[in-house]
């Protein structure tokens, strides 16, 4: 079995929309918000058919195999 893709954290973490577990979740995605002046970022771990359906019209989220 192969590890979780958890991107620029250590762990998964769970789905901002639906609070969700997303471990083994292959849509799984993170998001990263920056917020000026500061340099901290916060990430936010979703599945990408929940995050599509909170976005904007027009706008989709795309998955790629890392
Ligand atoms: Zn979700």
């Amino acid at each position: 079995m192969s590890e979780d893709w958890t991107g620029p954290v250590t762990t998964r973490l769970r789905c901002c929309i639906c609070g969700g577990d997303t471990e083994g979740d292959e849509d799984y995605v993170v998001i990263a918000l920056h917020a000026a002046p500061s340099d901290a970022i916060q990430y936010l771990g979703a599945h990408a058919p929940h995050l599509d359906g909170a976005m904007a019209r027009g706008f989709t989220v795309e998955v790629t195999q890392m």
